[in-house]
């Protein structure tokens, strides 16, 4: 029959608009604006309408997803933060786009460097969020962010203050891998200090 397809359209479309109703007095309150009614939309036991409603609701990002790296700093109990960074440059030389600039600090007296960065510029608009920065750090020092609301009207070159964050916000959105990486570095420490006790 002639229009047959655009009727059973027209039906799947009505189905999904009585389900949404229906799902929500079934979620009532629960649906929207909370974890477990996104997960239950985002599943495949969902009905009626499952898009949404950004910028109010966001979908959790899987530990693994990157956006722009950021520098990571621990707080040391005198107060003082520790920024993890040594400025060795590596990442600078990985980042296939070469969007990384790090200046190094030198010692005023001696010239010598000193293993901080006394400034750290990634531009985040020709970042391409491969990673490669973070897997190549030998110090856990630059992780990738799951911060994706970045958008703005200038060019988003980012400064050392921009990028730090504490080890807790790492440990927090990467536990996982925020776990390993404090295994190894236990280990590296328990190494090094009998290393130290067996020379003494
Ligand atoms: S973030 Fe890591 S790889 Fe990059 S300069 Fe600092 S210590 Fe080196
Ligand atoms: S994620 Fe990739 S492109 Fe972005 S700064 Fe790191 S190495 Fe460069």
């Amino acid at each position: 029959m002639f229009g047959k397809g655009i009727i059973s359209g027209l039906g799947v479309t009505l189905k999904r608009f009585v389900d949404t109703y229906l799902d929500d007095i079934a979620w009532w309150g629960r649906r929207y604006f909370k974890a477990e009614g996104i997960a239950h939309r985002s599943s495949k036991d969902t009905r009626g309408v499952f898009t949404v409603q950004y910028p109010e609701e966001k979908l959790p990002v899987p530990e693994e997803f990157r956006y722009v790296p950021f520098l990571v700093y621990d707080d040391l109990p005198d107060g003082e933060k520790e920024i993890r960074c040594t400025s060795c440059g590596i990442c600078a030389k990985v980042c296939p786009p070469q969007c990384i600039w790090i200046v190094r600090t030198n010692d005023p007296q001696t010239g010598r460097p000193v293993p901080v960065p006394a400034e750290f510029y990634i531009d985040a608009d020709i970042c391409m969020n491969c990673g490669f920065c973070a897997e190549y750090c030998p110090f856990d020092a630059i992780i990738m962010d799951h911060d994706y609301e970045i958008a703005s009207y200038q060019r988003n070159v980012m400064n050392l203050e921009q990028l730090l964050k504490p080890a807790s916000y790492y440990e927090s959105i990467r536990p996982v891998n925020y776990e390993r990486n404090a295994a190894e570095r236990r280990a590296k420490q328990a190494a090094k200090a009998a290393k130290a006790e067996a020379a003494a």
